[in-house]
């Protein structure tokens, strides 16, 4: 069965998608998406070769090799620029997910929408979407095992509508709608930086203590405000 995490992807997916799934793993998602019909087919992308394996001996063992293609190779390297309208890349951290897009700019031509599951940070990747004509058109926050988990949905745009650095930090949707999980989340982010703080108040005050210091304060300020 799948996680309720990658369902929750899933979800995002316009009926007769052709996607990359890039980090596919097992290939789980892409298997999910196809055996229920909700795309028309998928590739499933690793740069490793383990779970490269695993997922081609997933999408063997259930049959799917017409639908679903399994490429080895690094991040959006696997696609031409045409192949795909939807992306997804789901469980890595934000810094590797916008470091992925950056680098496979050239091959999003043709793909309209963009879903990302970043296990953290995913500042980085609505940094990343701001900076290159992409916008959020939602937001969603779930926990699972202990975990929580944020989903970015983003479409292109023409118009720029800056976010605040809270919402870069924060998310525009997930900080309006600020439910149960989100506070949570933010509590918990919180505690950690406070404790941050406590560690740098004990050591020496050099330059970099300081400017260290005052960007966790600055976070734990935009947090306050958010959860007010
Ligand atoms: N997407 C699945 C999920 O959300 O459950 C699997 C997540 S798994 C934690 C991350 C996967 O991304 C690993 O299998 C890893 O090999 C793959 N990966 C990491 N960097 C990659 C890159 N640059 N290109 C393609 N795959 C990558």
């Amino acid at each position: 069965v799948l996680s309720e995490r990658l369902k929750k992807v899933t979800t995002y997916i316009p009926i007769e998608s052709v996607i990359a799934d890039i980090g596919s793993d097992h290939a789980y998602l892409p298997c999910y998406a196809v055996q229920n019909g909700l795309i028309k087919s998928a590739i499933a992308g690793e740069v490793n070769q383990g779970p490269f394996d695993s997922a081609l001996s997933q999408v063997k063992a259930l049959r799917l090799e017409n639908q679903i293609e399994v490429r080895l190779g690094d991040g959006l390297e696997v696609v031409s620029p045409n192949e795909v309208n939807v992306v997804v890349i789901a469980g890595m951290g934000g810094q590797l997910i916008s470091n992925i897009l950056n680098r496979g700019k050239a091959r999003l031509e043709e793909v309209h929408r963009l879903i990302l599951q970043p296990n953290m940070g995913a500042k980085f990747i609505r940094e990343w979407l701001e900076a290159n004509g992409w916008a959020l058109i939602t937001e969603s926050i779930l926990e699972e095992d202990e975990k929580i988990y944020e989903i970015l949905v983003a479409e292109r745009t023409e118009t720029t509508n800056p976010l605040s650095d809270a919402e870069r930090l924060l998310g525009p949707f997930l900080m309006r709608e600020k439910n149960e999980t989100f506070i949570k989340k933010w509590e918990r982010e919180q505690m950690n930086w406070k404790r941050i703080v406590n560690q740098l108040e004990q050591a020496n005050p050099s330059e970099e203590i300081i400017d260290r210091k005052r960007d966790v304060l600055k976070k734990i300020q935009i947090v306050s405000e958010a959860l007010k």
